[in-house]
């Protein structure tokens, strides 16, 4: 028997009747781009995640971009993120015109660390060269960053805050989710994320309608929304008034029929995640050190990442044994060429010692006890 790191095969078989029906309406309509499904899909988006309005825009990336667009963020200005992220988080902000400076995170969880934002936000007041704007806190492998503490600083600077939720849409914190905290939360529906399309999809969740027409604006190449055309007339037609410089950033009607059969499946994946999890923490106890969650915190568990001395070995025995492994994130974006000139005030200590320790082992809905027994002791069988 092979095991899969992420069994997307046996999540279709479970629904396999419900997508291929999805499918074949959007055949039958024809509405490939905007068609009903995105409606649709952003309504019931927004009701899973606690927001008033869902935006739904071609990928993950995209969707940190809008809200930070929307905002006018751009040169000149400072945006705080982690350093042990995918490239994506710090990414957008140059795209912009800002700069990212990167912040070191909790040695538990890998979410951004309260104390050393704050630091960081006074190190680069105090500089003066860049105006603080905005903070990118990242659920990391699935479960909430401390997004009171979060909140509370963000608040006191004047700062817009963003949930990268790309690998934790749907988890929670004392029953919240994170759009309970920040401005906006977004989401990837990349294939192997929790909630994940079949192509590349993302969202952004929020409370705010003008920003949610802004960002609409954007996604379709600064269109004239609503609000631009109120109180002006046009002698030719307004659905070609370009009113700011967007991007292409749609999710196809396809994935959005998809993505609404996957989502009435994902509560229940996030228990089965959640079971699967514990069942490692059981498995694992005393071999390696299993993952923290944040008191409070619901994750779901977009990857079960323990950490090893030798994690490089543990993989090439995992590997014989027939168990796949991977390492997010071996290279720290702080120490990546493209990113290392940014400010990194106090430096990424943690960052830097979790990037040599942690990997990351088969995770998804449809893992069952039996493998897990395999995968645990094929762990404990490493002496490395
Ligand atoms: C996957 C991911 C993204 C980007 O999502 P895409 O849909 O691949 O563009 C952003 N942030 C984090 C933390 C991610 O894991």
């Amino acid at each position: 028997m092979t095991i899969a790191f992420i069994d997307l095969a046996a999540q279709q078989r479970r629904i396999k009747p419900a997508i291929d029906a999805a499918i074949q309406r959007v055949l039958a309509h024809g509405g490939y781009v905007m068609g009903p499904e995105v409606r649709q899909f952003e309504e019931a988006l927004a009701a899973f995640g606690g927001a008033r309005r869902a935006l739904s825009c071609g990928n993950g990336t995209d969707a940190i971009a809008l809200p930070l667009m929307a905002w006018g963020i751009g040169a000149g200005d400072a945006v705080f993120c982690p350093s042990f992220t995918f490239a994506a988080t710090a990414e957008v902000v140059p795209w912009t015109g800002a700069e990212p400076v990167f912040v070191d995170i909790l040695p538990d969880t890998y979410n951004l660390d309260p104390a050393k934002l704050e630091a960081a936000i006074l190190a680069i007041e105090e500089e003066g060269r860049l105006a603080p704007k905005a903070i990118i806190a990242v659920d990391l492998f699935g479960q909430p960053a401390d997004y009171p503490a979060i909140s509370a600083i963000a608040k006191r600077h004047g700062l817009k805050l963003i949930s990268d939720s790309a690998q934790g849409f749907g988890c929670t914190l004392n029953g919240q989710h994170p759009l309970h905290w920040a401005d906006v939360a977004t989401t990837s529906f990349f294939p192997a994320k929790p909630l994940g399309a079949y192509g590349d999809g993302g969202a952004v969740l929020t409370d705010d309608d003008a920003l949610w027409d802004v960002m609409d604006s954007l996604r379709v190449h600064g269109k004239a929304v609503v609000g631009d055309l109120k109180g002006r007339s046009f002698d030719h037609d307004p659905k070609y008034l370009n009113m700011r410089i967007g991007m292409n950033s749609r999710l196809d009607t396809m994935q959005a029929a998809i993505l609404l059969e996957k989502l009435k499946v994902f509560p229940e994946e996030i228990e089965a995640r959640q079971a699967a999890a514990d069942r490692y923490a059981e498995g694992l106890k005393g071999a390696v050190i299993t993952p923290a969650v944040i008191d409070g915190g619901r994750s779901v568990w977009a990857q079960y990442t323990i950490e090893h001395t030798d994690p490089d070995g543990l993989a090439a025995h995992l590997k014989t044994q027939g168990v796949p492994t991977a390492r997010y994130y071996p290279i720290p974006m702080h120490r990546q060429d493209p990113y290392a000139h940014y400010a990194q005030p106090g430096g990424l200590p943690v960052s830097n010692a979790a990037a040599v320790r942690v990997i990351s082992l088969p995770m998804h809905a449809d893992l069952t006890a039996d493998v897990q027994a395999e995968i645990c002791a094929a762990v404990r069988s490493y002496n490395g």
